[in-house]
């Protein structure tokens, strides 16, 4: 395709815009709150840094096996066996450069030009552009009764002869709901029967609050690995705040390995072998960080939906993980990138569109950040969308009075 034809038919989403002008307002000295953040705050694991170091120090930092690192593909084999109740092999496991790359290996390993994909909205803004990417269908289905995971027949409804594949992600990026067990299982059996992939993606498997306990997927189905149709997405970034060091992965069956490391061996050769002792010592080490970042992101939860609460016209439904919320902002603002765009500009506070997750009407709040920016985000907005708050608000050192 022509190149220049190509370059102008990327539209640049509402995102990109506003944190660009949220960068140009920080830097001209204005006091931004970002709540559009997609990972944790917290440092990464004690233990990861040391073994990156270590790594680093021995000077021996060369190719990797394109697959992953033995010792590392058994951690995984290891925490699949804990944390799935799987019994895997090293040979159902491929790493790549964080879970995004992982999608896109699958997508790219199985998605033929016209296979249709099915996404259930709110979806994270990455599917349907992959989907895209590989000359495949994005089948986007909203939930009739205006919540945040479908009924099995709306699924079930949207399912055609070229339907290759159904991507899950719960909890959910961006409401930070739970699919309910039951759901899963009708969903996990649905594909077994029509012969279709359930790609589950599992980012945030661990970060759920309130003490609440979620089935591991492969719980639902009674083939093994090598025959069942549920591929599972997984990695890092989000359990150990290591979003820098781009680590993810399949586990799947091993001819699906197979060809995603002859993709990965033309492509991308192998991942870092820095970062990859980094994930094993993650992955091995003590777990006390996950509980400790949950606690945080699920006392800011609390913050947040109270905050939210206390707004006329705003609906929000209470996040059970992640450390997103997607209130509902209808009565107020209908058009999500205009309001994510007056608030940025008078109250100076960066949010997302919940258009780009296909939810108009929405904004996607993060959680992920200080406690103190986050009630300070809050505070803005309610002035900012409340007719009945004050008129005057300090912002930095400034005193701005509402003018509209
Ligand atoms: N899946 C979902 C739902 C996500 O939100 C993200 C990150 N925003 C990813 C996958 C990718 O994570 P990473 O590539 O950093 O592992």
């Amino acid at each position: 395709m022509d190149i220049s034809k190509l370059a102008a038919s990327i539209v640049e989403s509402p995102t990109v815009k506003l944190n660009a002008e949220a960068v140009k307002l920080r830097a001209q000295g204005e006091a931004i709150v970002h709540l559009g953040i997609g990972e944790p705050k917290n440092r990464a694991p004690q233990k990861a840094i040391a073994s990156a170091i270590e790594k680093l120090n021995s000077g021996e930092v060369k190719y990797a096996p394109t697959d992953g690192l033995p010792s590392l593909k058994k951690a995984i084999v290891q925490y699949t066996e804990k944390n799935y109740g799987r019994t895997i092999d090293p040979a159902n496991v491929i790493v790549s450069d964080g879970a995004k790359h992982s999608l896109f290996n699958l997508l790219y390993a199985l998605i033929n030009p016209g296979d249709q994909v099915v996404i259930l909205a709110p979806y994270w803004v990455s599917y349907p552009e992959m989907v895209r990417m590989m000359n495949g269908v994005p089948v986007i289905i909203t939930p009739a009764n205006g919540g945040f995971y479908p009924a099995i027949s709306e699924i079930e409804k949207a399912i055609a002869p070229s339907t290759r594949a159904i991507i899950v992600n719960s909890p959910n990026n961006p409401s930070g709901a739970i699919f309910p067990d039951e759901l899963v299982e009708k969903i996990v059996d649905l594909c077994e029967k029509k012969n279709i992939y359930l790609f589950m993606d599992d980012i945030y498997h661990k970060l759920i609050f309130d003490g609440r306990k979620i089935a591991p997927v492969y719980d639902f189905t009674k083939k093994d690995i090598e025959s069942t149709n549920v591929i599972v997405i997984n990695g890092l970034s989000k359990t150990y705040g290591m979003t820098g060091f781009r680590i993810g992965w399949i586990v799947g069956n091993r001819r699906l390995v197979k060809v995603i490391t002859n993709i990965q061996s033309q492509s991308t050769t192998c991942n870092s072998p820095i970062c990859q002792v980094a994930a094993e010592a993650a992955l091995t080490g003590d777990q006390s960080c996950v509980d400790e970042l949950v606690a945080t992101i699920q006392a800011n939860r609390d913050t947040v939906i109270k905050e939210l609460r206390s707004i006329p016209g705003v609906k929000v439904a209470k996040p059970e993980g992640t450390f997103y919320c997607l209130p509902d902002f209808s009565a107020i603002n209908k058009d999500s990138s205009a309001l994510a765009e007056f608030l940025l500009k008078k109250a100076l506070v960066v949010t997302v569109p919940g258009k780009e997750f296909g939810a108009e009407g929405h904004l996607r709040l993060s959680y992920a950040g200080a406690a103190n920016e986050i009630t300070e985000g809050l505070k803005r907005i309610k002035w900012a969308v409340d007719p009945n708050a004050p008129r005057e608000i300090q912002i930095g050192n400034r005193k701005i009075a509402r003018d509209w």
